[in-house]
């Protein structure tokens, strides 16, 4: 209805930008494929909901909303600090981490700088840049749908002011060694903000490494965001983290909207920190569940990249969004990405076993 005609004058960056498509959901399925039951594993949710912990935390701390929150987060920013053994100046908070990232476009790109990733990585990083008027460099993953790091590296020019590196990758789950982070860290140098987005690496294990510890004390241009999203089972509260140099949490900081991490956030977020040894337990269930996953796809002759986050990738070219309908008609709902691939969850075990029954009658394309 109001597709034909535009009120105002948004930004030419507003207009070019695409309408936000939200992930298809297991309702949307049921009716459009006519099955019962269908499942979600399209988001890289977790399947189990937040830790008794976490719920008392959030329960307790509703009966202050009608006060603004802390606007800084004080005393989630003091629990992570101490947590992660870094100084309170070292530490941000964001509207999940994706809201830390939009503050990072805002703080360091103008229209006609230059912004650095891997491709295909996050969705949001092409968004972000297109927003704020940045131009997009987007380097073409390896074969092994591994980050070309020398490619990456040959791209930064005096135009460059932010390299975004997802690792664990979304939507391959591979990962950079701390060596390649560093290398491109030193090529950036201190002109060129490299942001590591860790929203994974709860479920990398020692494959990600420690950024950081072993990459920001020596590189004050590095940036480690993280979340609460995905290993904390917090998506629907919104809360994500960041560390690196205080001069430039400081000057991220400056652009965030005022209040942006809510109450209940910020009380969930320490609640989380506070019982970390039960969330590990349930990350570490996620990875044996990979594992499971994964060695039935190659059994059935799938290869598939090195995997670190709570998903699988499986190269399904042109045949991506064919596979992701024929998923669909048996329940179980994936992320296609047109011509490339498909993208699936590690949900419960009972899910996982929904979307291996279906995998295998759909066998491996050619
Ligand atoms: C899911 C995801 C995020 C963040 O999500 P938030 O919910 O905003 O914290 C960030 N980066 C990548 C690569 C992701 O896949």
């Amino acid at each position: 209805m109001s597709d034909d005609i535009t009120i105002g004058r948004p930004r030419p960056s507003v207009v070019g930008l695409p309408a936000y498509r939200p992930g298809r959901d297991a309702k949307q399925a049921q009716i459009d494929h006519g099955v019962v039951d269908a499942i979600k594993l399209a988001s890289n949710e977790n399947p189990d909901g937040p830790i008794a912990s976490v719920v008392d935390a959030v329960i307790a701390a509703t009966t202050g909303v009608n006060r603004y929150a802390d606007h800084r987060g004080s005393a989630l920013r003091a629990v992570l600090s101490e947590w992660l053994q870094v100084s309170p100046e070292a530490v941000t908070i964001g509207n999940g981490s994706v809201g830390l990232l939009q503050q990072i476009f805002l703080t360091y790109l103008d229209p006609g700088d230059e912004v650095i990733f891997g491709w295909r990585s996050f969705e949001v990083y092409p968004i972000y840049s297109q927003l704020v008027g940045a131009t997009a460099v987007r380097i073409p993953l390896l074969d092994d749908l591994t980050y070309d790091v020398d490619g990456i590296i040959a791209a930064i020019s005096p135009r460059t002011k932010v390299v975004m590196l997802a690792t664990p990758n979304n939507p391959t789950g591979t990962v950079l060694t701390t060596a390649d982070i560093i290398r491109i860290a030193k090529a950036a140098g201190n002109d060129v903000i490299v942001v590591i987005d860790e929203a994974y690496r709860e479920f990398a294990g020692a494959a990600g490494g420690d950024p950081v510890h072993d990459v920001t004390p020596q590189f004050p241009n590095v940036l480690v965001t993280r979340t609460l999203s995905k290993a904390h089972g917090l998506a629907g509260l919104r809360v994500g983290y960041g560390v690196g140099h205080p001069s430039v949490i400081s000057d991220i900081d400056k652009v965030a909207v005022p209040f942006h991490v809510n109450g209940l956030a910020q009380a969930a977020a320490i609640a989380a920190i506070a019982n970390i040894a039960e969330i590990e337990q349930r990350c570490a269930a996620i990875v044996a569940e990979r594992a499971r996953v994964e060695e039935v796809l190659r059994s059935l002759g799938w290869w598939h990249p090195e995997h670190h986050g709570n998903f699988v990738y499986l190269s399904t070219g042109a045949r991506s969004m064919e596979f992701a309908t024929e998923l669909e008609k048996r329940g179980v709902v994936v992320r296609p990405f047109d011509g490339e691939g498909i993208r699936v969850t590690i949900g419960s075990t009972q899910e996982n076993d929904r979307f291996i029954g279906a995998i295998k009658e759909l066998g491996v394309p050619a």
